[in-house]
């Protein structure tokens, strides 16, 4: 495989169109990539969703709602009320409430008005838990010894904190009867599943050991240390928890960020103006390519740094392709279009 992205995208796909492996879907899903907390980001994302809560999301847009829009919306009541009356103590000083509620009102999500010098609101549509359940897949299609150490913790850390429902390892297909990440000293609690990234369908990947379901609904333990090891190694593993309320709070965001990107945004990130960019579709998934580099470009390479960037001529932006924009701007609506699919209509 070319590179990590690549693979990437490749598990994105899979996980798109047959997750969970080897059984039957029954719920709708929400894929993503590259999101977590500041402290941990993961590759892939994959949200289980409840039928009814996904609709009624789609009530709010597409846009997502960050921390603050959520502490509105989720506690906006039926009747109209003084907002330092109807929401929960924030932590934080209520300007930043009352900026939310504005923002909030200005989306169309909650509706507002002045009484006096007081701010009422009364929400438009109930917030949805909508998510079931959070799968964290971390992609190592080469497991080197270093590579393996570096995953070992994260995992360990990941299986400590129970952000998380389940968390897996996705690693390239190899010969091997048993795959080489299976010999690392991983949790037993994750998953792993090997993919084989030049194929599409099912069958492109292999569960090689079954998760177990993480406790996210009991407080976490977040490790920020931990012993050296060695002979002398007597240092201790420093820790705090999370509580169970945190959790579910950075679940939400997280879930928010995922809803509103999906995994095809990685075209905003790359310069799709450019007259050498090009999406095709290969065996495995559809993947930018680079036609002046003649490979399949990562963000990174394609960045305003390429010296090999050259604009779409002029012309290519009038004729046939639409007045807002040239094959590039094509190119990333139609990503934005299959990622909406995804997603249900407003109703
Ligand atoms: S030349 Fe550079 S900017 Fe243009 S598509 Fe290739 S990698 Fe991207």
């Amino acid at each position: 495989m070319d590179s990590e992205f690549g693979f990437e995208l490749s598990v994105c796909q899979y996980a798109e169109e047959h997750w969970p492996p080897g059984r039957q879907r029954q719920q709708p899903l929400i894929v993503a990539r590259q999101l977590g907390t500041k402290h941990r980001r993961w590759d892939t994302l994959v949200l289980v969703c409840d039928p009814d809560g996904l609709r009624q999301r789609a009530t709010f847009g597409s846009q997502r709602l960050d921390s603050d829009l959520l502490h509105v919306v989720r506690h906006a009541p039926a009747e109209w009320a003084w907002y330092q009356d109807c929401l929960p103590d924030p932590g934080y000083p209520w300007r930043y409430v009352r900026e939310a509620v504005h923002r909030a009102a200005d989306r169309g999500v909650i509706e507002r008005r002045r009484q006096g010098n007081r701010i009422e609101l009364r929400r438009r549509f109930e917030y949805p838990e909508w998510v079931e359940w959070i799968i964290a897949i971390e992609n190592k299609p080469d497991l080197d010894a270093s590579a393996a150490r570096q995953l070992a913790d994260q995992l360990h850390s990941d299986v400590a904190l129970a952000l998380a429902d389940e968390v897996w390892v996705a690693t390239e297909q190899t010969d091997n009867a048993i795959a080489p990440v299976l010999l690392e000293d991983l949790p037993v609690e994750a998953g792993v599943i090997s993919v084989d990234p030049t194929r599409r369908g099912p069958d492109a990947a292999t569960v090689r050991w079954q998760p177990k379901r993480l406790p996210t609904e009991k407080p976490g333990t977040r490790i920020l240390e931990r012993p050296t090891g060695g002979s002398h190694g007597a240092s201790a593993c420093r820790f705090e928890y999370d509580s169970p309320d945190w959790k579910a709070a950075k679940r939400r965001e997280i879930a928010e960020r995922a809803y509103e990107r999906g995994w095809r945004s990685y075209i905003d990130s790359m310069r799709s103006d450019c007259r050498h960019f090009e999406i095709a579709e290969t065996d495995a998934a559809f993947r930018p390519v680079c036609r002046a580099k003649n490979c399949h470009q990562t963000p990174r390479q394609c960045s305003s740094s390429c010296r090999e960037f050259e604009p779409e001529p002029p012309t290519w932006r009038q004729g046939g392709w639409p007045i807002d924009g040239g094959p590039g701007k094509g190119l990333t609506r139609v990503l934005a279009e299959r990622r909406d699919r995804q997603r249900p209509e407003q109703e």
